[in-house]
């Protein structure tokens, strides 16, 4: 086995490797950016050397920076976790020509899979079935829209170099095909520097089940299972379970057989998954799985697998690049119960799941319920730098509904503070009726995502209890508040206290009156809610609300309140008064860049009439694209940025005129 192990990558994966590999005696060395200095992978790393700046290409994508800190460390091997290096072949060479063993498959069936034209056409041939489609050369945008109407709408467009659902677009009318195919080849020639496509039968009811697999160099290849990661948004895998639902014993071998078959048709070593759609429209059938890609490297989602295994795919990466053989025959791997991971990522689902940064000024994960598997901890930063995920959360229990239940709870036990996250999202998710029943498609959370990301108002309670964190009234343990050794004069005299709060933009003000022994009664809009508190420790208060008690637990952090009563969660902000008509947010007359991010196309033009929801700029942040559009109808009244720009957040892009009076 390796002694000392370079792990080329950041975050809860490089964490992920590192666990694993230490615990296996080996030493491990960690890379970082300028943006990652301090970070969890670099704590948790026997030595660490800094790679370069914070954007990506000048550090974790540099193969020079990365195999120079691997030979001055000494290290043997190299993992490259997913994302970043983890599937270019170059890396693969560079790491050999400088005597370190890739941990991961050769270059070779890294290319072979590399391009999702040249694969489907290699599955092909090895009779594995492929989802219909052009997958050849051509690129003329003639030949492809013919080539859709061949196919039949409604068509995938694909970026042949994608990953992470980049470059794709769904069409549905011949009519729009051309538009599509321009943002779809824009976007893969941004993330992936290759703006070819290939054009997909869109499948209908579709399932996204993918197969573990792991092969020797010896020639030797099993399945590890598969895993269902039909809950999607963008095409972005949000909760991913392992078994899949309805899965039939008849159904398994088939995709197993076939997802062994592909990995053998390259000649693959170590972890890959192979992902299939599933046209489910008559439910599970042997007959109806097609191979869409493989991912040549380990996936965010193997921990269910190791849930239901009990095995550590890590362990097996390290001694298959240390050339042992296969730890286990295909009989051998059983399933045991059911698990489900749930990916907290820092963004805003309510507006499109808008990627969000921020610092974490608070932290909570749920370490006693599930498995959390994270590279960042409480005051850390999620920078717009990187993907921006905070842990993954990963529950396992005998049955599907008894794992599912866990993973609600444990998703109501987290908390974050200091960015936007999905927690609120997730949980909702996590208590869907036809999530609960495996009713699953890939469409299910487009569909029902009025229902998932609504975020509801704070209830009065909620508001009240932050107001009186805002004035200080929970600060005190109790007995020790100097008002309630007066309380006979208070009984007389109703003091009256204001507190300002901002949600999501919204400011409200509230009005607390103090009736003596941690009584209050709070006017929040045009409820109001009598409260007796008694403050406890560590921000954990027991509210007594007409006689129900009530726990709720109130973070203050920043200039930020969260208030956490029975797993919901509301964080409110605290407005500086002196800024209160501070105006320089969006409002109907402006197009503000909600983030940071390079402005791709301009379509506005000063003196154009616009409706709402005209698209006006397209932003392009973490590697994706996001239209701003005209919050009403009007007339545009000045450009402010150019394509090829970089815009911080906040910047406006865009100003409407004034409309017309009368
Ligand atoms: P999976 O989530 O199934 O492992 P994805 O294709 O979604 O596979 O990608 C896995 C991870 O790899 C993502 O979370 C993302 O961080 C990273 N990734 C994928 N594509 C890219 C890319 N083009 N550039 C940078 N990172 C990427
Ligand atoms: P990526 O490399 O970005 O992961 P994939 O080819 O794996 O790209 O597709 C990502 C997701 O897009 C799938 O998980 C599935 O939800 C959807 N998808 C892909 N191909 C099809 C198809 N032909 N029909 C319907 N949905 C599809
Ligand atoms: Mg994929």
């Amino acid at each position: 086995m390796f002694k000392k192990i370079l792990v080329a990558n950041r975050g809860e994966i490089a964490c992920r490797v590192m666990r694993t590999a230490q615990r296996m005696g080996a030493a491990c060395v960690a890379v970082y950016s300028d943006a990652d200095a301090r970070a969890m992978h670099v704590a948790m790393a026997d030595e660490a050397y800094r790679i370069g700046p914070s954007p990506v290409a000048e550090s974790y994508l540099r193969i020079d920076a990365l195999i120079e800190a691997a030979k001055r460390s000494g290290s043997e091997a190299v993992h490259p976790g997913y994302g970043f290096l983890s599937e270019n072949p170059l890396f693969v060479e560079a790491c050999e020509a400088a005597g370190l063993v890739f941990i991961g498959p050769p270059a070779s069936a890294i290319r072979a899979m590399g391009l999702k034209d040249a694969a489907k056409r290699l599955m092909e041939k090895a009779s594995v079935p492929v989802v219909p489609g052009y997958h050849g050369e051509k690129q003329d945008a003639a030949l492809l829209a013919k080539e859709a109407d061949r196919i039949g709408y409604p068509v995938l467009i694909k970026a042949r170099a994608g990953g992470g659902g980049k470059g794709m677009r769904r069409v549905d009318d011949p009519k729009a095909f051309k538009a599509a195919l321009e943002g779809a080849q824009r976007e893969a020639n941004s993330s992936f520097g290759d703006a070819a496509v290939l054009v997909e039968k869109y499948v209908s009811k579709p399932r996204h089940i993918e197969v573990q697999v792991f092969a020797d160099a010896h020639g030797n290849a099993v399945h590890l299972n598969e895993r269902d990661c039909s809950l999607q948004r963008r095409h972005q895998k949000v909760i991913e379970e392992a078994p899949a639902p309805g899965m039939t014993g008849e159904m398994r071998a088939a995709m197993g057989k076939a997802a062994v078959d592909a990995a053998l048709a390259v000649g693959y070593r170590g972890a890959g998954t192979v992902e299939f759609i599933v046209d489910a429209s008559e439910g599970l059938r042997a007959d109806r799985f097609y191979f869409m890609e493989m991912n040549t490297r380990l996936q965010v989602e193997h921990p269910v697998t190791e849930a239901i295994t009990g095995l550590d795919l890590v362990e097996w990466q390290l001694r298959i690049a240390a050339g042992e053989p296969l730890p286990l025959k295909q009989s051998d791997v059983g399933i045991d119960g059911h698990a489900f991971e749930a990916r907290i990522y820092a963004e805003d689902a309510e507006k499109g799941f808008l990627p969000a940064t921020g610092t974490l000024t608070h932290l909570h994960l749920p370490v006693d319920l599930a498995r959390v598997d994270t590279g960042v901890r409480e005051g850390d930063t999620i920078t717009p730098y990187y993907d921006p995920m905070i842990a993954k959360v990963i529950v396992h229990g005998a049955s599907r509904a008894v794992a599912l239940n866990k993973l609600t709870r444990a998703l109501r036990e987290t908390r974050a503070m200091g960015s936007v996250t999905n927690v609120a999202f997730l949980e909702a998710l996590s208590r869907n009726a036809s999530f609960a029943l495996g009713d699953v498609d890939t469409g299910l959370i487009e569909r029902e995502i009025a229902t998932l990301a609504a975020v509801p108002e704070p209830s009065a309670l909620d508001r009240a209890v932050a107001a009186l964190s805002a004035l200080g009234l929970l600060r005190e343990p109790a007995g020790t508040d100097p008002w309630e050794t007066l309380t006979g004069w208070r009984q007389w005299v109703e003091a009256s206290q204001f507190a300002l709060l901002d949600w999501r933009g919204m400011q409200m003000e509230i009005e607390v009156r103090t009736l003596g022994n941690g009584r209050y009664r709070v006017a929040a809009g045009r409820a109001e809610v009598d409260v007796a508190v008694k403050v406890g420790a560590a921000g954990v208060h027991t509210l007594d609300v007409s006689g129900e008690i009530i726990e709720a637990i109130v973070v203050e952090a920043g200039r930020e309140v969260g208030v956490f009563v029975g797993g919901e969660a509301v964080t409110f902000g605290l407005p500086d008064r002196l800024h209160e008509s501070d105006d320089s947010g969006a409002g109907e007359d402006r197009v503000v860049a909600p983030m940071p991010g390079l402005v791709k196309v301009v379509t506005a033009k000063a003196g154009a009439k616009v409706q709402k929801g005209d698209a006006l700029v397209v932003l392009e942040a973490m590697k994706m694209e996001h239209t701003l559009s005209a919050p009403r109808d009007g007339v545009i009244a000045e450009v402010l940025v150019k394509a090829g720009e970089q815009v911080q957040d906040g910047v406006v892009v865009v100003r409407l005129a004034e409309p017309a009076k009368g």
